[in-house]
């Protein structure tokens, strides 16, 4: 499979897609829809790690399918995370970008596994790390044979219960300087909220970010999995639509 190596910082590198794969039909048509408005990476997840054994867990290796699937119908490239390590093999084989979730920043073995494969990672920061946690955990990634990390700051834990957590946007900079690594940023899992994803992206990209990864689908409302801060294409190409003037004024600020 042709490995990604498009993913550049400093250009903007936007991830759009729904929570989790629900179906190939509706993964199809949101596909479509985010393409129209520009997307060139799709996500979605297969196995959903979730706080309640009661909630939806994914479609699990037939959602990497319809991936695949999908990317050969359209075009995109593919985002999912990888939970585990037995499953490092076959989604390298069928992901273009492998995502590490909160949840497994620590999880050692998996960052081992990543790095012996070819595919870029994207290491999302532990709810509660600290850069330097982040980092060590990229270090398993790299020193194991792959320089292809990107960043993910996605918020982190603190006391303000009014956003899903908060996000972090010295964390841009800070990670870009200590590791020369790309650094993203997820607003809708900061948020929590699709009315505060497109400041919380705007935030981003002035911060510096090198991408974002957005949930986003066709109905946002009817999503299994964190519809209240899923967004609709039509919210993001507005959003995209923004972006350029946003780095126009930064540039001629020389930050
Ligand atoms: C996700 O991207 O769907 C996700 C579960 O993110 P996080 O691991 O940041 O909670
Ligand atoms: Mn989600």
């Amino acid at each position: 499979m042709e490995k990604i190596n498009d993913f550049i910082p400093g250009s903007l590198n936007v991830i759009a897609g729904p929570c989790s794969v629900e179906g190939y039909n509706s993964l199809f048509h949101s596909a479509l829809a985010l393409k129209e408005i520009g997307i060139r990476y799709i996500r979605g997840g297969a196995y959903k790690l979730r706080t309640s054994i009661h909630s939806f867990r994914g479609l699990g290796d037939s959602a990497i399918l319809h991936l695949a699937q999908v990317a050969k119908e359209t075009g995109l490239k593919t985002v999912s995370e990888c939970t585990q390590t037995d499953k490092v093999e076959f989604m390298a084989e069928h992901i273009d970008i492998l995502v590490v979730g909160t949840r497994n920043m620590h999880n050692y073995p998996l960052l081992e596994l990543l790095g012996k494969i070819d595919n870029p990672v994207i290491l999302k920061r532990g709810i509660a790390a600290t850069y330097d946690e982040w980092m060590a955990a990229a270090e398993y990634i790299v020193e194991n044979g792959n320089p292809n990390v990107i960043l993910c700051e996605r918020g982190i834990r603190t006391f303000e219960p009014e956003t899903r957590y908060t996000l972090d946007i010295s964390a841009i900079q800070v990670m870009k300087q200590k590791t020369g690594l790309p650094v993203i940023v997820d607003p809708s899992h900061a948020a929590g909220k699709r009315d505060l994803v497109p400041s919380l992206a705007c935030a981003a990209i002035a911060a510096g970010a090198d991408g974002l990864m957005i949930e986003c689908q066709i109905k946002p409302c009817e999503s299994i999995c964190d519809a209240n801060q899923t967004i609709e294409p039509g919210t993001l190409k507005q959003l995209l639509d923004a972006i350029p003037d946003l780095r126009l004024h930064l540039s001629r600020m020389e930050l």
